[in-house]
């Protein structure tokens, strides 16, 4: 007897720090497997602004937007390959398929807005890169800006992108993360978080110069893969 009640609160004891230890090492194991994995949980929609019918802004010398802004999104996705980093475009060419009511530009750019809006929003986990090039009539105004969408996460984006972007490429760019304007369909429609990134002013002969380059293209596409990771990396620790 006397054995029995000593031996019992002992066993207690050992079993109980058992559990503990095997919780501990279980938390543990979770921890270390989010760290090392892949960020399986997560997909970027690259969206290579306008194509198909709709050229977006046209500079001076006849560059289109769409071409540009379809060429970032290439290398952009080329690199989420390279790295194991799930990624998704809108489009990948620009080569648009409409639907045959789609009889107009103005009913083809809608079809098209909502086909995206349908991609994005069907994709469990997307984070949604809007890619796009400025215009103004005068020449002066320069600079990347990233605007955001309304989805908890799009600032927080939109801030380290633009950041990143102005630190790596234009270190004098004044410009800073805004909201996007509520006209911007797929910003104001995507139930994820959501940045569009305007890489520069096909107006600004500096910066259309610099947009034509591939070297530049690739740099704009490390950095915005980079900030993504970062964004998606701070989510998951
Ligand atoms: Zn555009």
């Amino acid at each position: 007897m006397r054995f029995i009640k000593w031996w019992f609160p002992l066993a207690a004891v050992v079993l109980l720090a058992a559990v503990v230890l095997l919780a501990a090492a279980a938390l543990a194991l979770d921890q270390y497997q989010a760290a090392a994995a892949p960020p399986a949980d997560y997909v970027l929609v690259i969206d290579p602004g306008h194509g198909g019918a709709d050229g977006g802004a046209v500079a001076a010398d006849g560059t289109l937007e769409s071409d540009i802004n379809l060429d970032i999104a290439l290398r952009l996705e080329a690199l989420c390959r390279f790295w194991g980093v799930d990624a998704v475009l809108t489009r990948s060419g620009d080569d648009i398929d409409y639907p045959a009511q789609a009889d107009t530009i103005a009913r083809k750019k809608v079809a098209d807005q909502h086909a995206r809006l349908a991609l994005i929003n069907g994709t469990p986990g997307a984070v949604l890169l809007s890619i796009h090039q400025n215009k103004y009539p005068a020449a002066s105004p320069h600079g990347i800006q990233v605007f955001y969408g309304p989805v908890a996460g799009s600032d927080q984006l939109a801030v380290l992108t633009q950041g990143n972007l102005t630190g790596q490429l234009c270190p004098d760019n004044r410009r800073v993360a805004a909201p996007a304007d509520k006209s911007i369909f797929l910003m104001k429609n995507a139930q994820c978080p959501a940045v569009l990134v305007e890489c520069g002013f096909l107006s600004n002969p500096d910066e259309l110069l610099a947009l034509q380059s591939d070297t530049y293209r690739t740099k704009l596409s490390v950095v915005l893969l980079g900030s993504y990771l970062q964004y998606i990396r701070g989510l998951q620790a």
